[in-house]
């Protein structure tokens, strides 16, 4: 039967040239601590993946940290910063279209006695300028928006939110799991603080990413212990992980325009096949300023879930919103901070494009998708 994988913004396969630098480096068991010749390897395979990594994103070696993913990555530059400048404010402003790795961490910092706002979003998920002007105070120290949002695709001006932080001298850090090889990141003109990354978002091995601090940025260290990532993060590092994520970034940023040219219009055939064969559909997010591989769309008068299984019958792979939520009939967060009426969030489904996904995979799903809505439009759900 037909396999068509549609969720490459839950994970993707891994590159198979990253897989077999892993499995080459799987051979070298040194400590990358030690001294003596095993360690002084393993120690190389580290430094030469951070340069690779800092050269892209246009940064000095020295302000890449290894981390165990997106989620400890954000974790840490929102409860690394906020307890390092608590001394001057205990204000952190974010948006309620993050990944639960943002939210649930300024959850947790709210409980701890940091204050919160959260800047609202316009109906195609792109947060309010003049509102997150507005709320910066005198006590505030953090601005964490993302960079690209995982469900609805939507590109965030995270430029002139940059600028605005630089100017009212807050800290900024942007979750970039998903813009990260989806659109090209140079850091030394971007001006954040510090972003978050994580390998499996671009076919590179699960369980590993990385922070960017830049240099001066004052932080606390999230993982307490021994003296690796220059102090800052504890623990015995992934060098296979490291030595995956670097090559699967270097793979996934060459030619990175081209590329998301090709799977935008993938995309966006999709996107019009589905609007024209489909009654009652409405997409979801910005029609332009959205990630190339992302499509999120609404049913009416269907339930996602009951989408997800015909489609996983029929060979496709897709989900309601984040991967997070797919074992929840929880509405999305992010659908409803956009505006989208409950009864239409609840039959949204995201269909995530990457390189490989071919014009083939793309016919079949527009070949399927209209009677599989009418079967879930017939039926009681
Ligand atoms: C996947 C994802 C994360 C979490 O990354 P993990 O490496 O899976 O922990 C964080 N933020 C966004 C936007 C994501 O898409």
């Amino acid at each position: 039967m037909k396999y068509v994988y549609l969720d490459n913004a839950a994970t993707m396969p891994i590159n198979d040239s990253a897989l077999n630098k892993m499995i080459e480096c799987a051979k070298y068991y040194g400590n990358p601590s030690s001294v003596y010749k095993a360690g002084r390897k393993a120690r190389k395979l580290m430094d030469e993946s951070r340069a690779v990594i800092a050269s892209i994103l246009g940064v000095d070696t020295s302000e890449i940290y290894f981390t165990s993913g997106g989620t400890e990555s954000a974790n840490w530059a929102l409860v690394g910063a906020a307890f390092a400048n608590a001394d001057k404010g205990k204000h952190i402003i974010t948006s309620p279209i993050e990944h639960h790795a943002v939210l649930n961490t300024c959850e947790r910092l709210n409980k701890l006695g940091f204050e919160i706002t959260y800047i609202p979003v316009d109906k195609y998920g792109i947060v309010d300028i003049d509102a997150l002007k507005k709320a910066i105070r005198s006590d505030t120290i953090l601005i964490s928006i993302m960079y690209a949002n995982n469900e609805v695709g939507a590109l965030q001006p995270v430029n002139e939110i940059a600028d605005i932080a630089k100017e009212n001298g807050v800290l900024f850090h942007t979750d970039a799991v998903q813009a990260v090889s989806a659109v090209p990141i140079n850091l030394s003109e971007l001006g954040a603080d510090m972003l978050s990354l994580s390998a499996h978002k671009f076919a590179g091995p699960k369980g590993v990413g990385a922070l960017y601090i830049k240099k001066g940025t004052k932080i606390s260290p999230f993982m307490h212990g021994g003296e690796q990532e220059r102090g800052r993060r504890a623990g015995t590092e992934n060098v296979i992980g490291v030595v995956g994520m670097a090559e699967a970034l270097k793979i996934a940023c060459t030619d990175i325009i081209s590329s998301g040219a090709k799977i935008a219009e993938k995309r966006d055939r999709l996107i019009n096949g589905i609007i024209n064969s489909i009654e009652g559909v409405q997409l979801n997010g910005h029609p332009t300023m959205r990630l190339p591989g992302n499509v999120n769309i609404s049913f009416e008068n269907t339930l996602a879930q009951s989408l997800l299984m015909r489609l996983d019958s029929a060979g496709i792979a897709a989900s309601a919103g984040s991967a997070c939520a797919s074992g929840s009939l929880e509405t999305s967060h992010v659908l409803l901070a956009m505006g989208v009426p409950q009864n239409k969030a609840k039959g949204s489904i995201r269909l995530t494009l990457s390189c490989n996904t071919t014009d083939e995979d793309i016919d079949y799903v527009l070949g399927v998708l209209p009677s599989i809505v009418e079967e879930c439009r017939g039926s009681a759900i």
